[in-house]
């Protein structure tokens, strides 16, 4: 049964959200993949993710950019 093998939403989530901070085993990446692949749900959660980090991104170089200003000043 192939249903059998997959993971539940909630630990796709927790493995999406566990892969900002570290490498997933090979088996929880394979996983994560097939889940992404037959879940309509989590694909979504996956881009609010990655929507978030780019937001991280920028907001972490706009206050760099600060600095470099206060220091110039
Ligand atoms: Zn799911």
């Amino acid at each position: 049964m192939a249903m059998k093998m997959m993971m539940s939403c909630k630990q796709a989530a927790a493995l999406l959200v566990a892969r900002e901070d570290r490498d997933l085993a090979m088996s929880d990446r394979v996983g994560l993949r097939i889940h992404l692949w037959a879940c309509k749900a989590c694909p979504n959660f996956e881009k609010q993710l990655l929507t978030m980090r780019e937001g991280l991104k920028q907001w972490r170089n706009y206050t760099q950019q600060d600095n470099l200003d206060n220091e110039a000043v």
